[in-house]
């Protein structure tokens, strides 16, 4: 895919923000050389009634990257704060009027071995993106031959961007073999989660997730999905979830900022249910996009207005 129809954006660059082909990362940093970075993925939903953007969970997202440097032993950290003044203003340097998707990164920066903690450099990249046509019709995965990292190798909580060499073999391995998605088990042999988005069963009315020491990324989203899920009277359990477990749930979904609430029909060949969304899987959608577009009521006061 070409980028050239990014070349009108505009980037925050280390303080700056600059035209899009001026956000350069040195080839000598180890950012390039060893992948030592960590980001965010952020989505903004513009509503086309009030005229206006909503970031969903921006401060969340801001004090995941705070929490990913750290695991990550930066030895200076990026702080949450002026990395969402910096969203907002480029929201408004960029004078979006659609649905985007957000990208900060903090990255290690300038010269070091692969043991070096610092200088760090940041940046914000935004793309307009809107909801792709799999979260209305539901997606078949793979469980993926490829294990997830283990919390003894990579801490798969963190958003490092070296972490997601592991979820691109399994995603490569899944677009092979026909799939749309790939489910990847741990070092215990437990569903831990997609390539880029956390995992729901429903199974005799209850719904079980994977524990967040599944080797899982500790997932905004799915703490949005507990807490609707929740609202809605269901009971969340999260717990070890077994592959076979799948094979017997009425319904199941995934879920991430990416890949928002979309609807796994069918896993490893087998149809879940009905091999169709299923209604809770449907009320559970309504009621997420209610919230991030801000037609619900802000109770958590989880959207910021550009
Ligand atoms: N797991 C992985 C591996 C991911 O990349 C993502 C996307 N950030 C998620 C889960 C979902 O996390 P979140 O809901 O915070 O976007």
């Amino acid at each position: 895919m070409s980028i050239d129809k990014f070349k009108d954006l505009i980037v925050y660059f280390n303080g700056e923000y600059v035209p899009w082909d001026q956000a350069n990362v040195h080839v000598f940093s180890p950012a390039v050389k060893y992948g030592a970075s960590v980001f965010e993925g952020i989505r903004g939903y513009w509503n086309e009634d009030k005229e206006k953007l909503f970031l969903f969970r921006l401060d969340d997202h801001m004090a995941r990257i705070e929490f990913s440097q750290r695991v990550m032993r930066f030895g200076e950290i990026a702080p949450a704060g002026p990395l969402c003044d910096a969203t907002v203003e480029l929201m408004r340097r960029n004078n979006f009027r659609a649905s985007v998707h957000i990208r900060p990164t903090v990255y290690l920066d300038e010269y070091g071995e692969s043991s070096a903690r610092g200088p760090i450099g940041q940046f914000i990249t935004a793309i307009p993106r809107g909801t792709p046509k799999k979260v209305e019709d539901g997606v078949r995965a793979q469980v993926s031959s490829w294990e997830r990292i283990s919390d003894r190798c990579m801490p798969a909580r963190a958003k490092a961007n070296a972490n997601y060499n592991n979820s691109r073999y399994a995603g490569i391995q899944a677009n092979i073999d026909g799939y749309d998605a790939a489910i990847m088990l741990n070092s215990r042999g437990k569903i831990s989660e997609g390539q880029g988005m956390c995992i729901f069963m429903i199974r005799n009315g209850v719904a079980i997730t994977p524990s967040v020491t599944s080797d899982i990324l500790e997932s905004i989203t799915r703490d949005t999905v507990i807490m609707l899920l929740r609202d809605m009277g269901v009971e969340v359990r999260e717990r070890d979830m077994d592959r076979s477990e799948l094979y017997d749930a009425s319904e199941a979904f995934f879920c991430g900022t990416g890949w928002e609430v979309t609807p796994l029909n069918n896993v490893d060949g087998s149809p879940i249910g009905t091999g169709a969304p299923g209604d809770l899987t449907r009320e559970l959608q309504r009621r997420y996009f209610d919230l991030v577009n801000g037609v619900a009521q802000d109770t958590h006061g989880w959207l910021t207005e550009v």
